[in-house]
C-alpha cells in the first residue's frame, strides 16, 4: 500500500486525502486547525466552485451541502468608469456550469472530521521545514498542499511562469446576510441567481457571490479588489468587520451606486466574517528539496497562487489533486522521483494551469481589442455571454479567441453575434 503525507488541510489537501484513501492508499493528513478553531475563526477565502468542481467533490461524497447552499446561475457584469457610470452590462448564465460557494470554515471542519471516519489518519501540526524531512523519511510520497502557509518558501519562485513582483490588489471580503440580497433574485436586471461583478476602470473590481456558511445558512459574499493606491483601497485602516462593512456601504454607493441600497439593512454573518490583506501571485517550482536530499511535491496555491479575481485558485487546487490522484496511481510501484514530480507539474501546467494563470492575470489588465469585442457583442447577444461566462469553468476554453482578434470575431459570429454589436 502506498503511504502518502499530506501537509494542509485546505482545497487541495483534502481533495488528494480523500482521492488518495478511495485508492486504497495510506493516508496520513497534517494540518494545523481544528474543526472548532475553523468554524470559530476567521474566513480565509470567499470561493465559489464551478459545476466541474462540484462534480469532483460529488464523486469523492464531499457534496455536504449540495441542499442547503445557493446556486450562481450565471454572471451579471457591469463594465463602468471610475464614476460609477455604467459602460456595459453582461449577462451571462451557467446552465449545466452553474456552481456553489461554501465557507471554508464550514467545508474543512466537517472534512475534517469525515477523513477520520473514513479511516484516513489526521495530525494537528503545523509542519516546520525539519519535521517535513522526517515526515518524508517515513513516506513514499510527500505533497505539501499548504496554501499560502510559509512552508512554501521551500518551492522556489519559478520566474519564467510568474509576472507578479507585487500584490496586483488590495483584497477585503465580507459575508452578509440581509433579506434583499439573498434569495432568487436579487438584481432585478438579472433573470437569474448572479455572481455580480462589477469592473470599475483604473480603480478596481467588486463581487457579490451566492454564499453558505454554517453561521447564517444562505448569506452572500463581497469582495473588494482595490488597485493599490485608488479611490477604492479604502479597507487597510478598518480593525473589525463593522468598520468593513461601512467601508464596503461607501464604495459600492460610490462606484455602483444602483447596488447600494441592497446592503441597507445588511449585516456580518457572524464576527469573523471578514477578511483582509494582500499577496503576490506567484508560480513556484513544485520540487522541494529537504536538508537530507529527499524531495517533496508542493500542491494547490503553494506552488501556483492567483489573485482571486478570476474564481479560479480553489477550482485550480482541486483540478491539480484530481490530475494527481490519477498520476500516482498510474506510477504504480515506481518510485516517487523529482523528476516524476517535475513532469506530473509540467503537464498539468500545460493542460490546465497556464490558462488558468493567464486568464488571471489578463483580467488584472485592462481588457485587450480581442476580448472587448466579445464582451461588446455579448451585452447584446445572450448566446455569446452564455458561452462566454461558460468559459470560467475550463480557462483553456478562452482560447485562442482571448488574444486574438480575428479568433474573437469567429467566436461572436458563431454565436449568432455581428461586428455591430
Ligand atoms: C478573498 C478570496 C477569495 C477567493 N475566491 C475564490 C473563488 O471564488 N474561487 C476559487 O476557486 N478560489 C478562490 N480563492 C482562492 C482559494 O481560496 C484558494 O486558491 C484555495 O483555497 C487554495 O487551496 P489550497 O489547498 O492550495 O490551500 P488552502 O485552501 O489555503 O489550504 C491550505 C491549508 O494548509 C494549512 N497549512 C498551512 N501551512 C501549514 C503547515 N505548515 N502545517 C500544517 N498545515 C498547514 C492551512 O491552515 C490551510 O488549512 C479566493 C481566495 C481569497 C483570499
Amino acid at each position: 500500500m502506498k503511504k502518502i503525507a499530506i501537509i494542509g488541510g485546505g482545497q487541495g489537501g483534502f481533495h488528494l486525502a480523500f482521492g488518495l484513501l478511495d485508492r486504497g492508499c495510506d493516508v496520513t493528513l497534517y494540518t494545523d486547525r481544528t474543526p472548532d478553531q475553523l468554524l470559530g475563526g476567521r474566513i480565509p477565502s470567499t470561493a465559489f466552485l464551478f459545476n466541474q468542481t462540484l462534480d469532483m467533490e460529488r464523486r469523492l461524497g464531499l457534496n455536504f451541502w449540495e441542499d442547503v447552499a445557493p446556486v450562481g446561475e450565471g454572471m451579471l457584469v457591469d463594465f463602468r468608469e471610475p464614476s460609477g457610470k455604467t459602460l456595459l452590462t453582461l449577462k451571462g448564465r451557467l446552465f449545466d456550469k452553474s456552481g456553489q460557494a461554501i465557507d471554508q470554515r464550514t467545508k474543512f471542519a466537517r472534512w475534517t472530521q469525515e477523513f477520520e471516519r473514513r479511516g484516513g489518519r489526521l495530525i494537528l501540526q503545523t509542519v516546520s521545514l525539519e519535521e517535513l524531512d522526517s515526515i518524508a523519511a517515513e513516506c513514499d510520497l510527500t505533497l505539501v498542499a499548504s496554501g499560502k502557509g510559509a512552508i512554501n518558501a521551500l518551492f522556489a519562485r519559478d520566474a519564467s511562469r510568474s509576472v507578479h513582483a507585487t500584490p496586483p490588489r488590495n483584497l477585503a471580503a465580507l459575508l452578509l446576510k440581509g433579506p434583499q440580497i439573498v434569495g432568487d433574485r436579487p438584481w432585478s436586471k438579472a433573470d437569474f441567481r448572479p455572481l455580480r461583478f462589477n469592473f470599475i476602470f483604473g480603480v478596481g473590481e467588486f463581487f457579490s457571490l451566492p454564499f453558505f456558511t454554517h453561521s447564517a445558512g444562505e448569506c452572500r459574499s463581497f469582495l473588494f479588489e482595490a488597485r493599490p493606491g485608488s479611490a477604492m483601497d479604502r479597507f487597510q485602516a478598518a480593525t473589525d468587520g463593522n468598520e468593513m462593512l461601512k467601508i464596503a456601504k461607501d464604495v459600492i454607493r460610490d462606484f455602483a451606486p444602483e447596488d447600494a441600497s441592497l446592503l441597507d439593512d445588511a449585516q456580518l454573518t457572524d464576527p469573523n466574517a471578514w477578511l483582509k490583506g494582500a499577496f503576490t501571485p506567484t508560480v513556484r517550482h513544485p520540487v522541494g528539496h529537504l536538508p537530507s536530499g529527499r524531495v517533496v511535491m508542493g500542491v494547490g496555491d503553494a506552488v501556483c497562487l492567483n489573485d482571486p479575481i478570476a474564481g479560479q485558485g480553489a477550482n485550480n487546487a482541486s483540478r491539480m489533486a484530481e490530475h494527481l490522484i490519477d498520476a500516482i496511481v498510474t506510477n504504480g510501484t515506481s518510485p516517487y522521483t523529482a523528476q516524476w514530480m517535475q513532469e506530473t507539474f509540467d503537464a498539468f501546467w500545460d493542460a490546465s494551469a497556464s490558462y488558468t494563470t493567464a486568464f488571471t492575470n489578463a483580467l488584472l489588465e485592462p481588457p485587450g481589442e480581442a476580448i472587448m469585442h466579445v464582451l461588446g457583442a455579448g451585452a447584446n447577444h445572450r448566446a455569446v455571454a452564455d458561452d462566454f461566462v461558460a468559459c470560467f469553468e475550463t480557462p483553456r476554453n478562452f482560447w485562442p479567441w482571448i488574444a486574438d482578434l480575428p479568433a474573437a470575431r469567429r467566436f461572436v459570429e458563431a454565436r449568432g453575434g455581428s461586428d455591430a454589436a
